[in-house]
């Protein structure tokens, strides 16, 4: 991959930073997710650190779903869901609300082969079907999932230059070896950078994201939960990094081979969505989100279920929820239909 990339610059110039992502996370054949995806090799992912994240989002699930009048048939669709463990322990405890069962029908939207084999996998003996795109998935009532998807959605990177901004480019440097640069100053910006910051990150997949996200959910009635890292209150201004065996490496070192993530911009995706007509909850700290939804009873009942681990499931459930983990790194934001009341755990 790195070879091809650099034969690309070589012929046509410098990249974007947002297709040097798109090409080392998302090419069909030699990209990171289609080839060697690494959950729990190269990061770590709530589902896949405790089951009781997935138990509480298949809760909000069908305690959202009788919000909306119980519709018969109804789509759960996930984005992005990695291995399937979410879905399957959300499935296992929306299964206390039997009319939700025989309701749903399960879609997942995942590009990447291999994944699509371990869900498959994991979900064996549920009905599901795959999209290769959120379009593709039927139309009606729905409730639509995504933990960790957005923070592989490509971004632009934008760095002040006195009065005018340049790029970030992915170009060849010393030794014709991947390098960071710059472009000369630009006459246009895609969007509105802040005026506080010297750095910024835009993210023109997030937008066109909630286009579709708005055009399904205006057609009919439900609700998008989205969870993810990012920032609430100032755009993120450089936050590209890449991942490999848990260790953090440089994006640039080896792409299709390091998984590659950027913060959120939570208050771009809150105010794209405000445009479209959505209603919006959130963003709220994860681990908030989780205690409303009643993390800790589940906990606790797990615990004295299997007391020879009940360590290992508290530290797991801490691990997630807690401020000093992930549950106030991670922000839940729930995109809704114009007419719904907000949704429950915000
Ligand atoms: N949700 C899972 C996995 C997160 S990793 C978890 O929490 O464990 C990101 C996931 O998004 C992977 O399944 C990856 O293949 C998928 N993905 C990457 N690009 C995508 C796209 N454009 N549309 C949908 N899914 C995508």
């Amino acid at each position: 991959m790195k070879d091809r990339i650099r034969r690309e610059i070589r012929l046509n110039g410098p990249i974007p930073v947002s297709v040097f992502m798109q090409l080392a996370l998302h090419d069909r054949t030699q990209g990171y997710y289609a080839t060697r995806p690494g959950l729990m090799r190269d990061f770590a992912t709530a589902p896949e650190i405790s089951q009781v994240f997935g138990e509480m989002i298949g809760l909000w699930a069908a305690e959202e779903w009788r919000a909306i009048g119980s519709p018969t048939p109804f789509n759960l669709v996930e984005i992005g869901p990695g291995r399937g463990v979410m879905m399957s322990d959300a499935l296992r405890a929306s299964a206390i609300h039997p009319g939700f069962t025989d309701a749903v029908t399960v879609g997942l939207v995942e590009p990447s082969p291999a994944l699509q084999k371990e869900q498959a996998k994991r979900l064996s003996g549920v009905d599901t079907v795959w999209f290769d795109d959120l379009d593709k998935a039927p139309a009606g009532p729905s409730i639509i999932l995504a933990n960790e998807w957005l923070d592989c959605l490509p971004i632009r990177q934008f760095v002040k230059d006195g009065d005018s901004w340049r790029e970030r480019v992915v170009g060849l440097g010393d030794n014709d070896d991947l390098a960071f640069g710059l472009t000369p100053p630009l006459k246009d910006l895609p969007a509105s950078p802040p005026d506080t910051q010297d750095q910024w990150e835009y993210s023109p997949a997030l937008d066109a994201m909630v286009d579709r996200l708005a055009e399904r959910l205006r057609a009919s009635p439900g609700r998008a939960l989205l969870i993810d890292y990012g920032v609430t209150d100032f755009a993120p201004a450089d936050t590209l990094r890449a991942y490999s065996r848990g260790k953090q490496v440089s994006p640039l070192e080896n792409p299709g081979a390091a998984d590659i993530t950027a913060d959120v911009d939570f208050a771009a995706l809150s105010a794209s969505a405000r445009r479209h007509g959505l209603n919006v909850a959130g963003p709220i700290p994860q681990g908030l989100f989780l205690k409303t939804l009643g993390i800790e009873a589940r906990v606790a009942q797990l615990m004295a279920a299997n007391p020879e681990s009940a360590n290992d499931i508290a530290k797991a459930a801490m691990r997630i929820a807690s401020p000093d983990d992930m549950g106030v790194r991670f922000q839940a934001i729930c995109l809704s239909s114009p007419e719904l009341p907000p949704p429950i755990g915000f």
